[in-house]
């Protein structure tokens, strides 16, 4: 989550572009009234709406280290830099398709070509698309700070707020593994076309330990994670045999499970008595129930 302290100047003085991440983190050590930019997407329209007056910036788009992505030990070192546009490639998606999936569904194409999954990240919106499939993929940041420092740092730690990018700064890489098992992402929205999600899921198998991780998206200021109904779930799938053998209804009770960890029920009245659910937030229930059963009915199909 990235903080920029009140800026007085209107527009930025000064546009350094980077090579390299260390030069662009010495950049921002040089300027500390500096505000890092990828696409743009999300920190022009702030620019444009008066929340945010950068006394410089230090553009993020030269930096060919972080527009790719490497094998690296059994896991997939995704550079911050990639564009929703890449990611939603055939390439990236055999390997990642639930991350391709919400890359895919990250807004109107000129966002996609623009937006980057590290200003994804460090937005940290709630109806950011990739936030729930990297906290169901348990990724892990690789951030770059002065000196050529890196530390690591779990991306749900990041979104809860456990943890902050310092000033000066910069999230390099996220390190995502590699579970060669599927992995859906599903996003509702209020409208046709491309819009932002009201409510996503993201779920993923991972068969070499005998889970699933599933994370819901959009509802909340992060991502949530259902972790009894993920325990249950996992608890019940044939994990040697035929993983879709799974009953229809232990589908729908995984879905209402989700639903109800994630939009929980209305404290009761002072009476004692049970309230119900105001008809938005039933509605919302209902939402996120269906997104889980279909992305557990698409994960084990
Ligand atoms: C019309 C519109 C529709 C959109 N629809 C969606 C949607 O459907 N789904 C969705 O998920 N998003 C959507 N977005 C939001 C946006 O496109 C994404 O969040 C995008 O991924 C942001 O990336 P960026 O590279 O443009 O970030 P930027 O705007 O360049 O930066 C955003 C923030 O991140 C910081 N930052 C960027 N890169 C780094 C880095 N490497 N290290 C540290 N800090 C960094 C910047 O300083 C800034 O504070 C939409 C935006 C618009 C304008």
């Amino acid at each position: 989550m990235t903080t920029h302290a009140p800026q007085a100047a209107q527009t930025p003085q000064s546009v350094k572009l980077p090579a390299t991440l260390d030069e662009a983190v010495a950049a921002l050590a040089a300027m500390p009234a500096a505000v890092p930019v990828a696409g743009g997407t999300d920190l022009m329209a702030s620019v444009n709406s008066g929340q945010l007056r950068p006394a410089a910036l230090v553009g993020l788009g030269r930096i060919s280290e972080i527009r790719g992505w490497q094998y690296q030990d059994g896991h997939g070192l995704l550079g911050a830099g990639l564009t929703h546009a890449r990611m939603g490639r055939p390439d990236f998606a055999a390997l990642f398709p639930a991350l391709a999936a919400a890359a895919r569904a990250a807004g109107p194409p000129q966002i996609r070509n623009a937006g980057t999954l590290g200003g994804n990240i460090a937005s940290a919106a709630p109806t950011g698309d990739a936030l729930p499939v990297l906290a169901a993929l348990e990724a892990v940041l690789i951030i770059a700070g002065p000196g050529g420092a890196r530390r690591e740092v779990p991306v749900a730690h990041l979104l809860a707020g456990m943890e902050m990018l310092r000033p000066g700064e910069l999230i390099g890489f996220v390190r995502v593994p590699l579970l060669h098992a599927p992995q859906v992402f599903l996003k509702a929205t209020g409208r046709t076309g491309p819009g932002r999600a009201i409510a996503s899921v993201a779920l993923v198998l991972d068969p070499a330990r005998r889970a699933v991780r599933c994370a819901v998206g959009a509802i909340a200021p992060m991502p949530l994670r259902p972790l009894e109904a993920e325990q249950w779930v996992a608890s019940l799938i044939d994990w040697d045999g035929e993983r879709g053998s799974l009953v229809p209804e232990a589908v729908t009770a995984f879905g209402e499970y989700v639903a109800a960890a994630c939009v929980p029920d209305q404290p009761p009245a002072a009476d004692g008595t049970e309230q119900p659910l105001p008809p938005g937030v039933l509605h919302l229930r209902r939402t996120v129930a269906a997104l889980a059963r279909r992305a557990l009915g698409r994960a084990l199909s």
